[in-house]
């Protein structure tokens, strides 16, 4: 299992992480089985953003009804780990009822993406997904 994304897109969630080194930034995914197209940064809306970060549902919801409508193709979303790796945390884990959604975690430099899986190898709950950067 492998998806693909363009190095200029990587490079921009990076910076977009590093930009913000205080809080849990994220987002939302979109494209295709083979390749994340585009990102699109939405406000972390959790009580305390420097632990833990909840997709403002506005935007979430906004965009389930735009795939819906034939926009594009929601994959799943991102977020960055500010002082940890680009692993899922048990919180994550608990968090992961969106099973078949893609979870791009970044931390420790570097972006890693899991696809929620109930049962799954990592944290019972997610399986990883190969980024080929290009
Ligand atoms: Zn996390």
């Amino acid at each position: 299992m492998a998806i693909r994304i363009s190095r200029a897109l990587y490079d921009r969630l990076l910076v977009e992480a590093a930009a913000d080194p205080a809080r849990e930034i994220c987002g939302l995914l979109f494209g295709t089985d083979e390749r994340i197209e585009a990102t699109e940064p939405a406000a972390n809306v959790a009580a305390d953003p420097a632990r833990w970060f909840e997709v403002d549902p506005v935007a979430l919801f906004a965009a389930i009804r735009a795939e819906r409508a034939g926009g594009p193709r929601l994959l799943g979303h991102y977020h960055s780990h500010p002082s940890g790796v680009a692993m899922p945390s048990a919180q994550d884990a608990a968090a992961a009822f969106d099973a078949g959604r893609l979870w791009l975690i970044l931390g420790g430099g570097e972006a890693l993406v899991w696809r929620a899986v109930p049962g799954g190898p990592v944290q019972g709950a997610f399986e990883p997904v190969r980024l080929v950067v290009d």
